[in-house]
């Protein structure tokens, strides 16, 4: 065949279209947290085809090699097995960078952010007397809903850790919480049953109850019916035991298509004019959170946005909350510890005692928040947290924000700004390498971190003997190579 060449080369070209736009992008969605039973495989099953397909292509092109030249040009058996051998690994690792490729927006940023912000912070290990029995003493309007919140409220993701989560969260109800944030998602719905079987004993116009347009298996996909949105919703109002939510959440919304997804639009103003729903919200995540944000603003559509808040904010999150707020937005900030569940942070336990009051006052010290979310899901986390409660920010509380950032300063390289990057002559990747090692150390990802770091196309072997241009490069005073130094020693596998 005189065009096996052409065809084949062709062939791969399919083949990694289709590993960025469908294998790809089913994996991006599948980490988004999508309802899997929703991501189409079809685009996948045919990643799976072109690849066989490229395979067979290039092993027929090998053994056709030659034909069109004079014989004692022609390659032999053995070169024509090692050039189609190369062909296929070429092939086989192209469409691996383009699944990858399709899917680095969410490995460098989004899910560092959604991990390192956890809210599995320690509690205290010595729960002062004077916090005992706390309760909530302020509320703040929530924009223009005309809905007073708890400036400290509900996060129920992780409350089937509690022994007696119902008993957890009418404790909480009865210290004056009254926001309460649930998805059909968390525990597999559980945190929804839970909060149903406390709520419908309660006076419901008291309480603003607040899910996502999820499944138990994960988010409502984009382009889903608009029966399919309200079928989702009925679900967690029969768990909730509730007629209606007071706030739906497009949930770790990434993209302004999914926002402003037409058939989730059209499903929430029936929704609305059904008595189910009462408002329409935002949660959004890194990479695309300043992007999803101001759309979510200039839409006029959201009534409400969930957005990862800390002391360590960038100045752009500080003007888009404001600019949300004067549109009438409420803001809720979630993820306001700033990594205290950290692992390798142990040393900062004594300080612990009030770093979560002090990173919560930092917190709803902006007047644009309405409230913040934090999982409760220990007995402690009632007094630790609602001490916190209308407390003003005080010179002690920043001491202790500014021991944290002491702490972890020339360690996490929690912005992965890229500023040092030029400074290596050897052009490693050293945000990349650095995160990595967060992973291995503070999440206890050891697996996930060293195979992440296998997978990069520089390693930081090369630190060990370097003279370290990179000094000074980091504004976080990262002392680059002893960082990369022992990042190497940690992920690198050893047979
Ligand atoms: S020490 Fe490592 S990161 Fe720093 S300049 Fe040298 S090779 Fe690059
Ligand atoms: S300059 Fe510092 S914070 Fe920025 S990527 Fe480099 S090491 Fe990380």
């Amino acid at each position: 065949m005189k065009n096996i060449g052409n065809i084949t080369l062709a062939a791969w070209v399919v083949t990694f279209l289709l590993g960025y736009f469908g294998l790809g992008a089913w994996l991006y969605e599948v980490m988004e947290g999508m309802d899997r039973s929703m991501v189409p495989l079809a685009p996948s099953i045919a990643f799976a085809i072109a690849v066989v397909t490229s395979i067979v292509l290039t092993v027929m092109w090998a053994r056709n090699l030659g034909s069109d030249v004079l014989a004692e040009d022609k390659p032999s058996g053995r070169r024509k097995f090692l050039l189609g051998g190369a062909a296929v690994t070429g092939g086989v690792l192209g469409g691996t960078v383009a699944v990858v490729a399709k899917l680095s927006p969410w490995l460098q940023s989004t899910v560092p952010m959604m991990n390192e912000v956890g809210q599995e912070v320690l509690t205290a290990e010595t729960a002062h007397e004077r916090w005992t029995g706390s309760r909530i003493v302020s509320k703040r309007p929530l924009g223009s809903t005309g809905f007073m919140v708890s400036d400290i409220s509900f996060g129920s993701g992780r409350i089937m850790r509690h022994t007696n989560p119902e008993d957890l969260f009418r404790e909480a109800l009865d210290r004056g919480i009254n926001y309460i944030d649930t998805s059909p998602d968390y525990a597999g719905a559980m945190s929804e049953t839970t909060i149903g079987n406390v709520l419908k004993d309660r006076k419901r116009e008291e309480l603003f109850v607040v899910t996502k347009w999820c499944t138990s298996e994960g988010h409502v996909r984009q382009g889903s019916t608009p029966q399919d949105y309200i079928a989702a919703l009925d679900d967690s109002l029969s768990r909730l035991q509730t007629d209606y939510v007071d706030l739906v959440h497009v949930h770790a919304c990434d993209t302004v298509e999914r926002l402003m997804d037409p058939n989730m639009l059209e499903a929430f103003e029936i929704a609305k004019e059904q008595g189910k729903v009462r408002f329409l919200g935002v949660s959004t995540h890194t990479p695309n959170l300043e992007e999803v944000a101001n759309a979510a603003i200039d839409s006029g559509k959201i009534d409400v946005m969930m957005l990862a808040y800390h002391h360590g904010a960038w100045p752009k999150q500080r003007e888009i909350i404001k600019r949300a707020a004067e549109k009438g937005i409420g803001i809720v900030a979630m993820k306001t510890l700033k990594g205290a569940k950290h692992r390798g942070m142990v040393e900062f336990r004594d300080d612990a005692t009030s770093y979560t009051q002090a990173a919560f006052k930092w917190v709803n010290s902006d007047p644009n928040v309405s409230c913040l979310v934090v999982s409760f899901f220990e007995n402690e986390h009632l007094d630790e947290y609602l001490h916190a409660s209308g407390q003003s920010l005080t010179e002690a509380d920043v001491a202790v924000l500014d021991k944290y950032d002491e702490l972890i300063a020339g360690t996490h390289c929690f912005s992965s700004c890229g500023d040092c990057l030029n400074s290596c002559p050897e052009s490693l990747p050293i945000n990349d390498v650095l995160r990595h090692r967060m992973y291995f150390e503070d999440y206890g990802d050891e697996k996930e971190a060293m195979l992440l770091y296998a997978a990069l196309d520089k390693q930081a072997d090369k630190c060990v003997t370097c003279s370290a241009p990179c000094t000074g490069a980091c504004p976080e005073d990262i002392d680059i190579k002893f960082r990369m130094v022992g990042a190497h020693e940690r992920l690198t596998m050893i047979a």
